[in-house]
């Protein structure tokens, strides 16, 4: 099945839209937002994106914003699975990628369950664009062969995370949703062990008109002395002082 073919009746496309800018989809995603009947899309989803949808689309927002629940997960899978058995075109539009954070995984249980028709269109997630957005490397051969992805949304919850096993086996950190939990994330990894002048970038709605890009270090996050909006991907090791500034406004 060709990705970018136009969906049939009954069909559900669940479709990442990238970290904001329209010229980052997929040309997959593109076409799949133009033609079909219905789009259900997250709060995180930019205007620049939604704009794409034909003035016929119907627009159903849905998802979360900053832990403010909108709509109730499994109210979303059966509203889906709804649409479909009704014999819409619908697009199921998810900021970044749908399997990174996003909860694709549920959506994708439903419709198979239910018996429905549906295809996964991939994004880029934030967390490789954001950094990019700033000039930093994710790896850089001289720093690191892995990488961790992360969500800071429990971070500040000690039970979920092994910190001294984080600092040792990865290191680059790229937090997603570590805006709120900053300082306690790198009061965490100080603890844990990590030095204290290790590097740290928030880049808050990269690839928008408020894309801003703020650097320092791990113990002045600690001690709050750096500042995080949500939405915000926080990447925390040495490559961020392999950063090559090509953006500035
Ligand atoms: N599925 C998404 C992530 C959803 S979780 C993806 O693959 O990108 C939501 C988190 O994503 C936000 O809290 C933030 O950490 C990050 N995020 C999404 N868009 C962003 C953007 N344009 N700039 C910075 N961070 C972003």
């Amino acid at each position: 099945m060709k990705l970018d073919a136009p969906l049939k009746a009954g069909e559900v496309a669940l479709v990442g839209a990238g970290p904001g800018a329209a010229s980052l989809l997929t040309l997959a995603a593109a076409r799949l937002i133009a033609d079909c009947d219905i789009i259900v899309h997250d709060a995180l989803v930019s205007d620049e994106v939604l704009a794409m949808a034909a003035v016929s689309t119907e627009m159903i927002p849905a998802g979360k914003r900053g832990g403010r629940a909108s709509a109730n997960q499994s109210d979303i899978c059966e509203m889906l699975v709804a649409l479909a058995q009704a014999g819409k075109r619908v697009v199921r539009l998810k900021g970044g990628d749908p399997f990174v954070f996003g909860r694709g995984g549920e959506e994708v249980k439903a419709l198979a369950t239910g018996g429905i028709r549906f295809r996964i269109i991939p994004g880029i997630t934030a967390g490789v664009a954001a950094p990019a957005m700033a000039g930093i490397p994710v790896t850089d051969r001289s720093v690191n062969a892995t990488l961790a992805f992360l969500t800071g949304h429990e971070a500040s919850d000690k039970s979920r995370m092994d910190w001294q096993a984080l600092v040792k086996a990865f290191p680059v950190l790229v937090f997603y949703m570590g805006a709120k939990n900053l300082s306690a994330i790198c009061h965490s990894l100080l603890q844990a062990g990590l030095d204290g002048k290790t590097p740290v970038a928030i880049i808050h709605a990269a690839t928008t008109d408020d894309e801003k890009t703020t650097v320092g270090s791990i113990q002045a996050a600690s001690d709050g002395y750096l500042q995080a909006q949500s939405p915000a991907i926080v990447i925390i090791g040495d490559v961020v002082a392999s950063r090559t500034i090509w953006r500035d406004k």
